[in-house]
Protein backbone atom coordinates (compact mmCIF):
# COMPACT_ATOMS: atom_id res chain seq x y z
CA UNK A 1 0.00 0.00 0.00
CA UNK A 2 1.09 3.41 -1.13
CA UNK A 3 1.77 6.31 1.66
CA UNK A 4 -0.57 8.51 2.43
CA UNK A 5 2.06 11.96 2.60
CA UNK A 6 5.70 12.24 2.15
CA UNK A 7 5.53 14.33 5.86
CA UNK A 8 3.28 14.54 8.38
CA UNK A 9 4.22 17.57 11.26
CA UNK A 10 2.56 17.68 14.48
CA UNK A 11 1.40 21.10 15.31
CA UNK A 12 0.68 24.19 12.83
CA UNK A 13 2.01 26.72 14.47
CA UNK A 14 4.80 29.48 13.18
CA UNK A 15 7.69 26.34 13.58
CA UNK A 16 4.96 23.52 11.68
CA UNK A 17 3.29 26.37 9.38
CA UNK A 18 7.08 27.61 7.95
CA UNK A 19 8.41 24.28 7.52
CA UNK A 20 4.99 23.21 5.55
CA UNK A 21 5.57 26.49 3.57
CA UNK A 22 8.81 25.21 2.83
CA UNK A 23 8.56 21.15 2.12
CA UNK A 24 5.11 21.85 -0.28
CA UNK A 25 6.11 22.63 -3.43
CA UNK A 26 8.20 19.45 -3.27
CA UNK A 27 6.53 17.02 -0.48
CA UNK A 28 2.89 15.70 -0.17
CA UNK A 29 2.66 18.02 3.36
CA UNK A 30 0.13 17.26 6.09
CA UNK A 31 -0.05 19.42 9.07
CA UNK A 32 -1.56 18.07 12.16
CA UNK A 33 -3.58 20.49 14.58
CA UNK A 34 -4.88 19.43 17.63
CA UNK A 35 -7.06 22.87 18.68
CA UNK A 36 -9.79 23.63 16.32
CA UNK A 37 -7.45 26.55 14.51
CA UNK A 38 -3.93 27.01 14.58
CA UNK A 39 -2.01 29.96 16.31
CA UNK A 40 -3.93 29.41 19.68
CA UNK A 41 -1.00 28.77 22.23
CA UNK A 42 2.71 29.95 21.80
CA UNK A 43 2.24 31.58 18.22
CA UNK A 44 -0.71 33.67 19.01
CA UNK A 45 1.12 34.93 22.49
CA UNK A 46 4.08 36.62 21.60
CA UNK A 47 5.84 39.95 21.66
CA UNK A 48 6.25 40.05 18.30
CA UNK A 49 9.87 41.35 17.96
CA UNK A 50 12.78 40.20 15.71
CA UNK A 51 15.62 41.19 17.07
CA UNK A 52 19.06 40.06 16.06
CA UNK A 53 20.37 40.56 19.84
CA UNK A 54 17.87 38.58 21.19
CA UNK A 55 18.97 34.85 21.86
CA UNK A 56 21.83 31.99 22.10
CA UNK A 57 24.15 32.15 18.77
CA UNK A 58 22.29 29.65 16.44
CA UNK A 59 18.89 30.76 17.25
CA UNK A 60 20.77 34.05 16.36
CA UNK A 61 21.57 33.14 13.21
CA UNK A 62 18.72 31.65 12.63
CA UNK A 63 16.84 35.11 12.73
CA UNK A 64 19.77 36.77 11.10
CA UNK A 65 18.87 33.84 8.34
CA UNK A 66 15.42 35.10 8.35
CA UNK A 67 15.49 38.76 7.78
CA UNK A 68 15.79 38.44 3.91
CA UNK A 69 12.45 36.86 3.33
CA UNK A 70 10.12 38.73 5.89
CA UNK A 71 11.56 41.75 4.34
CA UNK A 72 10.65 40.60 1.08
CA UNK A 73 8.43 37.60 1.08
CA UNK A 74 7.05 36.13 -2.19
CA UNK A 75 4.83 37.75 -4.27
CA UNK A 76 0.91 37.11 -2.54
CA UNK A 77 2.50 35.97 0.40
CA UNK A 78 1.01 38.59 2.74
CA UNK A 79 -0.88 41.73 2.14
CA UNK A 80 0.66 43.77 4.75
CA UNK A 81 4.78 44.33 5.41
CA UNK A 82 5.82 41.45 8.07
CA UNK A 83 8.96 43.34 9.77
CA UNK A 84 8.27 47.56 10.58
CA UNK A 85 10.77 49.46 12.11
CA UNK A 86 10.58 49.77 16.09
CA UNK A 87 14.17 49.95 17.53
CA UNK A 88 15.37 48.07 20.90
CA UNK A 89 16.70 49.65 24.04
CA UNK A 90 18.03 47.91 26.49
CA UNK A 91 18.80 50.10 29.77
CA UNK A 92 21.21 50.07 32.56
CA UNK A 93 21.29 52.26 35.73
CA UNK A 94 24.67 52.24 37.63
CA UNK A 95 23.68 48.59 39.42
CA UNK A 96 23.99 46.51 35.98
CA UNK A 97 27.17 48.73 34.90
CA UNK A 98 28.96 44.88 34.15
CA UNK A 99 26.00 43.74 32.34
CA UNK A 100 26.30 46.68 30.32
CA UNK A 101 29.39 46.25 29.42
CA UNK A 102 29.60 42.32 28.69
CA UNK A 103 26.22 42.64 26.57
CA UNK A 104 27.59 45.26 24.71
CA UNK A 105 31.11 42.96 23.84
CA UNK A 106 29.34 39.80 23.33
CA UNK A 107 26.91 41.32 20.73
CA UNK A 108 29.96 43.17 19.25
CA UNK A 109 31.71 40.23 18.50
CA UNK A 110 28.92 38.79 16.99
CA UNK A 111 28.55 41.13 14.90
CA UNK A 112 25.29 43.02 15.90
CA UNK A 113 24.55 46.19 15.20
CA UNK A 114 24.27 48.31 18.23
CA UNK A 115 25.21 51.39 19.50
CA UNK A 116 26.28 52.41 22.92
CA UNK A 117 24.05 55.55 24.04
CA UNK A 118 24.37 58.07 27.42
CA UNK A 119 21.61 58.85 29.62
CA UNK A 120 20.59 61.81 27.17
CA UNK A 121 20.44 59.91 24.21
CA UNK A 122 18.60 56.93 26.16
CA UNK A 123 15.85 59.48 27.39
CA UNK A 124 15.52 60.95 23.55
CA UNK A 125 14.37 57.38 22.74
CA UNK A 126 12.29 56.68 25.96
CA UNK A 127 11.32 59.86 27.53
CA UNK A 128 10.09 58.51 30.56
CA UNK A 129 13.42 56.61 32.05
CA UNK A 130 13.60 57.15 35.59
CA UNK A 131 17.31 59.24 35.49
CA UNK A 132 17.55 58.29 39.73
CA UNK A 133 16.47 54.95 40.92
CA UNK A 134 16.08 53.72 44.97
CA UNK A 135 17.67 50.08 44.23
CA UNK A 136 19.90 50.83 41.00
CA UNK A 137 21.18 54.31 41.25
CA UNK A 138 21.72 56.37 38.34
CA UNK A 139 20.40 55.81 34.01
CA UNK A 140 23.76 55.23 33.14
CA UNK A 141 23.01 54.56 29.05
CA UNK A 142 21.14 51.70 27.13
CA UNK A 143 22.49 49.76 23.80
CA UNK A 144 20.61 51.04 21.38
CA UNK A 145 19.43 47.77 18.36
CA UNK A 146 18.35 50.14 15.50
CA UNK A 147 17.10 46.97 13.33
CA UNK A 148 14.76 45.53 15.90
CA UNK A 149 11.50 45.30 13.92
CA UNK A 150 8.14 44.46 15.03
CA UNK A 151 6.75 41.99 13.57
CA UNK A 152 3.28 40.85 12.26
CA UNK A 153 2.91 37.90 13.54
CA UNK A 154 -0.62 36.98 11.95
CA UNK A 155 0.11 38.02 8.70
CA UNK A 156 3.21 35.88 8.63
CA UNK A 157 1.65 32.62 10.51
CA UNK A 158 -0.97 32.82 7.90
CA UNK A 159 1.28 33.43 5.12
CA UNK A 160 2.96 30.65 5.58
CA UNK A 161 -0.52 28.25 6.10
CA UNK A 162 -2.11 29.78 3.26
CA UNK A 163 1.22 29.68 1.11
CA UNK A 164 1.10 25.96 1.73
CA UNK A 165 -2.16 24.86 1.04
CA UNK A 166 -1.96 26.71 -2.10
CA UNK A 167 0.90 24.19 -2.72
CA UNK A 168 -0.89 21.44 -2.02
CA UNK A 169 -0.19 20.80 1.61
CA UNK A 170 -3.30 19.86 3.59
CA UNK A 171 -4.05 21.33 7.06
CA UNK A 172 -6.53 19.31 9.23
CA UNK A 173 -7.07 20.86 12.51
CA UNK A 174 -9.13 19.13 15.64
CA UNK A 175 -6.41 16.65 14.86
CA UNK A 176 -4.69 15.50 17.74
CA UNK A 177 -1.50 12.97 17.15
CA UNK A 178 -2.22 10.36 19.76
CA UNK A 179 0.21 7.66 18.91
CA UNK A 180 2.87 6.69 16.29
CA UNK A 181 4.48 3.81 15.40
CA UNK A 182 7.23 2.89 12.80
CA UNK A 183 7.19 0.56 9.79
CA UNK A 184 9.23 -0.57 7.11
CA UNK A 185 8.43 2.64 4.52
CA UNK A 186 8.31 5.12 7.78
CA UNK A 187 4.96 5.37 10.22
CA UNK A 188 1.59 5.02 10.79
CA UNK A 189 0.07 7.57 12.91
CA UNK A 190 -3.36 7.09 15.13
CA UNK A 191 -5.09 10.28 16.04
CA UNK A 192 -7.35 10.90 19.11
CA UNK A 193 -10.25 10.50 17.23
CA UNK A 194 -9.60 7.16 15.60
CA UNK A 195 -8.40 8.08 12.51
CA UNK A 196 -5.02 6.21 11.21
CA UNK A 197 -2.46 7.47 8.47
CA UNK A 198 0.96 6.65 6.70
CA UNK A 199 3.82 9.34 6.17
CA UNK A 200 7.13 8.68 5.24
CA UNK A 201 8.75 10.88 7.65
CA UNK A 202 7.20 12.67 10.90
CA UNK A 203 8.12 15.95 12.40
CA UNK A 204 7.52 16.77 15.76
CA UNK A 205 6.93 20.92 15.82
CA UNK A 206 4.38 20.88 18.57
CA UNK A 207 5.82 23.73 21.09
CA UNK A 208 5.46 22.69 24.46
CA UNK A 209 4.23 19.61 24.17
CA UNK A 210 7.35 18.26 21.74
CA UNK A 211 8.43 15.84 24.40
CA UNK A 212 4.83 14.41 25.34
CA UNK A 213 4.65 13.66 21.32
CA UNK A 214 8.24 12.41 21.37
CA UNK A 215 7.24 10.03 23.60
CA UNK A 216 3.78 8.52 21.81
CA UNK A 217 5.95 8.46 18.86
CA UNK A 218 8.55 5.99 20.65
CA UNK A 219 11.54 8.39 21.34
CA UNK A 220 13.41 9.94 24.10
CA UNK A 221 12.14 13.21 25.32
CA UNK A 222 14.99 15.63 25.13
CA UNK A 223 14.44 17.20 28.50
CA UNK A 224 12.20 20.47 27.17
CA UNK A 225 11.19 22.71 29.56
CA UNK A 226 8.00 24.98 28.60
CA UNK A 227 8.46 28.54 30.66
CA UNK A 228 5.11 31.06 31.49
CA UNK A 229 5.86 34.42 30.35
CA UNK A 230 2.96 37.00 31.09
CA UNK A 231 1.89 40.53 29.51
CA UNK A 232 -1.04 42.51 29.48
CA UNK A 233 -1.80 46.09 27.76
CA UNK A 234 -2.40 48.72 29.69
CA UNK A 235 -3.32 52.56 28.49
CA UNK A 236 -0.16 54.67 26.91
CA UNK A 237 0.12 58.15 28.71
CA UNK A 238 -2.28 60.70 27.54
CA UNK A 239 0.37 63.51 27.67
CA UNK A 240 3.22 60.92 25.23
CA UNK A 241 3.13 60.18 22.03
CA UNK A 242 4.39 56.64 22.90
CA UNK A 243 3.33 54.48 19.24
CA UNK A 244 7.45 55.62 17.84
CA UNK A 245 9.01 54.60 21.28
CA UNK A 246 11.42 51.12 20.80
CA UNK A 247 10.63 48.35 22.66
CA UNK A 248 12.84 49.17 25.75
CA UNK A 249 13.41 46.42 28.43
CA UNK A 250 15.81 46.47 31.45
CA UNK A 251 18.86 45.23 30.64
CA UNK A 252 18.74 42.52 33.44
CA UNK A 253 15.54 41.48 31.95
CA UNK A 254 13.51 42.42 34.76
CA UNK A 255 10.87 43.99 32.33
CA UNK A 256 10.02 45.26 28.65
CA UNK A 257 7.74 47.14 27.17
CA UNK A 258 6.72 47.99 23.64
CA UNK A 259 3.54 50.10 21.93
CA UNK A 260 0.61 47.91 20.63
CA UNK A 261 -2.09 49.17 18.66
CA UNK A 262 -2.03 52.34 20.19
CA UNK A 263 -1.45 51.26 23.96
CA UNK A 264 1.41 49.78 25.41
CA UNK A 265 2.72 46.25 26.38
CA UNK A 266 4.34 45.36 29.20
CA UNK A 267 5.66 41.81 30.82
CA UNK A 268 7.95 40.95 33.46
CA UNK A 269 10.20 38.57 31.22
CA UNK A 270 9.49 35.86 33.90
CA UNK A 271 10.80 32.63 32.50
CA UNK A 272 8.62 30.30 34.85
CA UNK A 273 8.95 26.51 34.73
CA UNK A 274 5.56 24.40 34.30
CA UNK A 275 4.35 21.09 32.55
CA UNK A 276 2.74 22.20 28.87
CA UNK A 277 -0.59 23.51 29.35
CA UNK A 278 -2.99 25.92 27.93
CA UNK A 279 -1.47 28.24 30.45
CA UNK A 280 -2.60 31.68 31.88
CA UNK A 281 -0.47 34.69 33.87
CA UNK A 282 -0.74 34.77 37.35
CA UNK A 283 -1.68 37.90 39.16
CA UNK A 284 1.69 37.99 40.69
CA UNK A 285 3.10 38.12 37.55
CA UNK A 286 1.07 41.43 36.67
CA UNK A 287 1.73 43.20 39.54
CA UNK A 288 5.68 42.05 39.67
CA UNK A 289 5.71 43.70 36.28
CA UNK A 290 3.56 46.81 37.24
CA UNK A 291 6.19 47.19 40.10
CA UNK A 292 9.23 46.74 38.39
CA UNK A 293 8.33 49.29 35.61
CA UNK A 294 6.74 51.63 38.40
CA UNK A 295 10.89 51.92 39.67
CA UNK A 296 12.54 52.33 36.75
CA UNK A 297 10.26 54.27 34.19
CA UNK A 298 7.45 57.09 35.23
CA UNK A 299 5.03 54.76 33.51
CA UNK A 300 1.84 54.89 35.87
CA UNK A 301 -0.27 51.42 35.30
CA UNK A 302 -3.37 51.58 36.84
CA UNK A 303 -5.57 48.90 34.92
CA UNK A 304 -4.27 46.33 32.80
CA UNK A 305 -6.64 46.35 29.54
CA UNK A 306 -5.47 42.35 28.82
CA UNK A 307 -3.62 39.81 30.49
CA UNK A 308 -2.34 36.79 29.04
CA UNK A 309 0.70 34.23 29.27
CA UNK A 310 2.60 31.65 27.11
CA UNK A 311 5.01 28.96 26.88
CA UNK A 312 8.45 29.50 25.24
CA UNK A 313 10.45 26.01 25.70
CA UNK A 314 14.01 25.67 25.74
CA UNK A 315 15.85 22.54 25.53
CA UNK A 316 18.73 22.22 27.94
CA UNK A 317 21.53 24.03 26.05
CA UNK A 318 19.08 26.87 25.74
CA UNK A 319 19.04 26.10 21.34
CA UNK A 320 16.63 25.18 18.74
CA UNK A 321 16.30 21.49 18.67
CA UNK A 322 16.92 20.49 15.10
CA UNK A 323 17.29 17.34 13.12
CA UNK A 324 16.60 13.50 13.50
CA UNK A 325 16.76 11.42 16.82
CA UNK A 326 17.91 7.64 17.09
CA UNK A 327 13.87 6.74 16.71
CA UNK A 328 14.00 8.65 13.17
CA UNK A 329 11.75 11.48 14.68
CA UNK A 330 12.76 14.69 12.84
CA UNK A 331 12.17 17.56 15.70
CA UNK A 332 11.86 21.08 15.26
CA UNK A 333 11.15 22.34 18.42
CA UNK A 334 12.68 24.23 21.56
CA UNK A 335 12.08 27.85 20.22
CA UNK A 336 12.26 29.46 23.61
CA UNK A 337 11.26 33.00 23.39
CA UNK A 338 13.14 33.45 19.73
CA UNK A 339 10.38 31.07 17.55
CA UNK A 340 8.98 33.97 15.58
CA UNK A 341 12.14 36.11 14.63
CA UNK A 342 13.73 32.77 14.04
CA UNK A 343 11.12 30.41 12.30
CA UNK A 344 11.85 30.77 8.53
CA UNK A 345 15.85 30.05 9.02
CA UNK A 346 15.02 27.14 11.31
CA UNK A 347 12.41 25.74 8.12
CA UNK A 348 15.01 26.39 5.85
CA UNK A 349 17.55 24.36 7.78
CA UNK A 350 14.90 22.01 9.05
CA UNK A 351 13.48 21.40 5.00
CA UNK A 352 17.32 20.96 4.20
CA UNK A 353 18.13 18.32 6.69
CA UNK A 354 14.73 16.21 5.37
CA UNK A 355 15.62 16.27 1.77
CA UNK A 356 18.90 15.78 2.63
CA UNK A 357 21.04 18.24 0.98
CA UNK A 358 23.22 21.01 2.65
CA UNK A 359 21.53 24.04 3.87
CA UNK A 360 21.57 26.87 1.46
CA UNK A 361 24.01 30.22 1.09
CA UNK A 362 21.75 32.06 3.54
CA UNK A 363 22.00 29.95 6.43
CA UNK A 364 25.86 29.23 5.92
CA UNK A 365 26.91 32.98 5.50
CA UNK A 366 25.01 33.43 9.01
CA UNK A 367 27.06 31.02 10.91
CA UNK A 368 24.20 28.72 11.07
CA UNK A 369 25.92 25.11 12.03
CA UNK A 370 23.43 21.94 11.62
CA UNK A 371 25.33 20.02 14.44
CA UNK A 372 24.61 22.60 17.50
CA UNK A 373 21.00 21.79 16.97
CA UNK A 374 20.59 17.54 16.74
CA UNK A 375 18.30 15.89 18.87
CA UNK A 376 20.27 14.27 21.73
CA UNK A 377 20.16 10.96 21.20
C1 LIG B 1 4.83 36.34 26.08
C2 LIG B 1 5.69 35.80 24.95
C3 LIG B 1 6.43 36.67 24.18
C4 LIG B 1 7.20 36.20 23.10
N1 LIG B 1 7.81 37.10 22.30
C5 LIG B 1 8.49 36.67 21.20
C6 LIG B 1 9.07 37.60 20.31
O1 LIG B 1 8.95 38.82 20.49
N2 LIG B 1 9.76 37.13 19.21
C7 LIG B 1 9.89 35.78 18.99
O2 LIG B 1 10.54 35.39 18.00
N3 LIG B 1 9.33 34.86 19.83
C8 LIG B 1 8.63 35.28 20.92
N4 LIG B 1 8.06 34.36 21.76
C9 LIG B 1 8.28 32.93 21.51
C10 LIG B 1 7.40 32.40 20.38
O3 LIG B 1 6.05 32.75 20.62
C11 LIG B 1 7.56 30.87 20.31
O4 LIG B 1 8.93 30.52 20.25
C12 LIG B 1 6.86 30.29 19.08
O5 LIG B 1 5.55 30.76 18.97
C13 LIG B 1 6.86 28.76 19.14
O6 LIG B 1 6.14 28.29 18.02
P1 LIG B 1 5.76 26.75 17.88
O7 LIG B 1 5.14 26.58 16.55
O8 LIG B 1 6.96 25.94 18.23
O9 LIG B 1 4.73 26.48 19.09
P2 LIG B 1 3.14 26.68 19.16
O10 LIG B 1 2.73 27.96 18.56
O11 LIG B 1 2.75 26.46 20.59
O12 LIG B 1 2.58 25.52 18.23
C14 LIG B 1 2.64 24.17 18.62
C15 LIG B 1 1.32 23.54 18.22
O13 LIG B 1 1.39 22.12 18.41
C16 LIG B 1 0.08 21.68 18.70
N5 LIG B 1 0.14 20.34 19.28
C17 LIG B 1 0.68 19.96 20.46
N6 LIG B 1 0.54 18.64 20.64
C18 LIG B 1 -0.11 18.16 19.53
C19 LIG B 1 -0.54 16.87 19.13
N7 LIG B 1 -0.34 15.78 19.90
N8 LIG B 1 -1.18 16.74 17.94
C20 LIG B 1 -1.39 17.82 17.14
N9 LIG B 1 -0.99 19.07 17.48
C21 LIG B 1 -0.36 19.24 18.66
C22 LIG B 1 -0.41 22.74 19.67
O14 LIG B 1 -1.83 22.75 19.76
C23 LIG B 1 0.16 24.02 19.07
O15 LIG B 1 -0.77 24.70 18.25
C24 LIG B 1 7.28 34.81 22.83
C25 LIG B 1 6.53 33.91 23.63
C26 LIG B 1 5.75 34.40 24.66
C27 LIG B 1 4.95 33.43 25.47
Amino acid sequence: MGLDFDVAIVGAGIAGGALAHALAPQARVLLLEREPQPGVHSTGRSAAMFMESYGPPQARALTRASRAFYTAPPEGFADAPILSPRGALYVAWTAHAAALDSTEAGLRATGTVIERLGPAEALARMPLLREHTADHGALLGALWEPDAMDVDVHALHQGYLRGARRQGAALWCDAELQQATRTPEGWTLTLADGRTLRAERLVNAAGAWADVVAERCGSTPQGLQPKRRSAFTFDAPADHDCRGWPVTAAIDERWYVKPDAGQLLGSPANADPVAPHDVVAEELDIATAIHHIGEDTALQIRHPRRTWAGLRTFSRSGELVIGSDANGLFWLAGQGGYGIQSAQGAAMLAAALLRGVAPNDALRAQGVQAAAMAPLG
